[in-house]
């Protein structure tokens, strides 16, 4: 039987070891961390995460998805928090339509519960990876605890060992092997807002809550025991940044200044301020994803990307659910399949990288802007009734199986067209009529 080794036990990695096991090859998956169903989650560290179609198409092919759906809970639109407090709601696609907040932690140990329940599959925990040697395929694993040097030689490797990935960091040795790691100048770090004391949610549930300030942004996405994570983006340097934030007085006054709605829900602000990490948002390009008919790179190892289009774990459940599909009439040629994979999905990992960063300023500017809001309107509008000829661009990523580098580019052409619209001055009045609506078809 053919040896499959999959190093890494993320999400990534723990959902394709079940799709893996169920060809029936022999899964060793490889974990630099304990066993996290034995061990308490540590604070601070992307808690929650939406999940949308694409991860759900993948959830189903390892017949998960309704397990999950147990407590995922459904973020119909955004929330947006203006200075003085006022909210404004703005659904994100169709009526009925979510992106859905999941446990990071809940969803990971899901899924090696899951491929537990496989003899094929054996998971080995406290295994760094340390090198691959590509002549042989041998893997090198340091053993975390007793320092233990192990190796493993399988036929195939599935290297899912996230954005600082070992594996891929063998291959950029490899000759021609491209690689790029671009950071933000801004970070992130976790904070939150607790349950009411029976236990319900302090502010709507069922929406995502943007505070979109300009040049940041706080953003919360609520867990199943009635508490938000709340997410602050923020520069690392400058005036209003985590350097220039030193004392408790200066985190009150910034949030009372800021997030002025925010603060009485958030009771342990300061403490949890300075206890929890701030981490940087890196975004990672490589190629190719394969190396022969050895290796494959999976999820954010060959695509690490920046959480704001909340594409990160679905575009990585992508690559498992496409990977599936492709080899579906698997006629034993891996170099085939490997190669076929990784040039397939490059393209579209580019272009949710580039999209990320893009949303980034929409999230944190536009979506407190009038026009930007009128500008979804008519978006929303021409949805409705031509959805063939026009869907916004959120909704062909988040909504659809459409590869991102086709809603990419459909996006940018859409966008040429908003732009001509909205440069008529009358539009505020005339956004509705039939005029309007006319001079977009005549553009598409
Ligand atoms: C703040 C934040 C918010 C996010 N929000 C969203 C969201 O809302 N929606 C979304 O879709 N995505 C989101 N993401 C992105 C998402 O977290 C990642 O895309 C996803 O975790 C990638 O999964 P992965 O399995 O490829 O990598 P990881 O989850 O990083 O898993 C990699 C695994 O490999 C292990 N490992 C690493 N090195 C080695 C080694 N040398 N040997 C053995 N094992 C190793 C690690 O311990 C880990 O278990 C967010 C990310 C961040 C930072």
């Amino acid at each position: 039987m053919e040896k499959i080794a999959v190093v890494g036990a993320g999400l990534v990695g723990s959902l394709q070891a079940i799709l893996l096991a169920k060809k029936g090859y022999q899964v060793e998956v490889f974990e630099r961390r304990p066993d996290m169903r034995n061990v308490k989650l540590s604070a601070g560290r992307s808690i929650n995460l939406a999940l949308s179609d694409r991860g759900w198409k993948a959830l189903k092919m390892a017949g998960v998805d309704e397990k999950i759906k147990e407590t995922a809970i459904p973020m119909y639109g955004r929330m947006m928090h203006a200075e003085d407090g006022t909210l404004t709601p703005q659904a994100y696609g169709k009526e009925g339509q979510a992106i859905y907040s999941v446990s990071r932690g809940g969803l990971n140990q899901t899924l090696m519960n899951l491929a537990d329940q496989y003899e094929n599959v054996h998971f080995n925990f406290n295994k760094a990876c340390k090198d691959v040697n590509l002549e042989t395929n041998q893997l090198t694993f340091s053993d975390i605890e007793t320092k233990e040097r192990i190796t493993y030689q399988p036929d195939r490797i599935f290297g899912t060992d996230g954005a600082f990935s070992a594996i891929r960091a063998r291959l950029q040795k490899t000759s021609r092997f491209n690689y790029s790691q671009t950071y933000l100048k801004h970070g992130y770090k976790e904070l939150c807002i607790p349950a009411n004391s029976d236990g319900t949610h302090q502010i709507d549930k069922n929406s995502l809550h943007i505070w979109p300030r300009g040049e940041f942004m706080m953003i919360a996405l609520p867990n199943i025991d009635g508490s938000f994570t709340c997410t602050l983006f923020f520069p690392f340097e400058g005036k209003n940044s985590f350097e220039s934030i030193k004392t408790e007085e200066d985190v009150l006054s910034f949030f009372n200044t800021t997030f002025a709605d925010a603060v009485p829900l958030m009771p342990d602000l300061v403490t949890e301020y300075f206890e929890n990490p701030t981490a940087p948002l890196v975004t990672v390009k490589c190629e190719p994803w394969n190396y022969s008919d050895k290796i494959i790179l999976m999820g954010d190892a060959s695509h690490a990307i920046v959480p704001f289009y909340g594409q990160g774990m679905n575009s990585g459940f992508e690559d498992c659910s496409v990977f599936e599909e492709m080899s579906t009439n698997f006629d034993g040629d891996w170099a085939k399949l490997f190669k076929e994979f990784a040039d397939e999905r490059k393209p579209n990992g580019d272009a949710i990288a580039d999209l990320a960063i893009q949303n980034f300023i929409e999230m944190r500017d536009k979506v407190a802007d009038e026009s930007f809001l009128l500008r979804k309107k008519i978006e929303k509008k021409l949805f409705t009734k031509y959805p063939e000829k026009w869907m916004p661009l959120y909704s062909q990523v988040t909504f659809s199986h459409i590869p991102y580098a086709t809603a990419n580019a459909k996006g940018k052409k859409q966008e040429k067209i908003m732009d001509t619209v909205m440069a008529d001055p009358e539009i505020e009045k005339k956004w509705d009529s039939d005029e309007i609506e006319h001079h977009i078809l005549s553009l598409i």
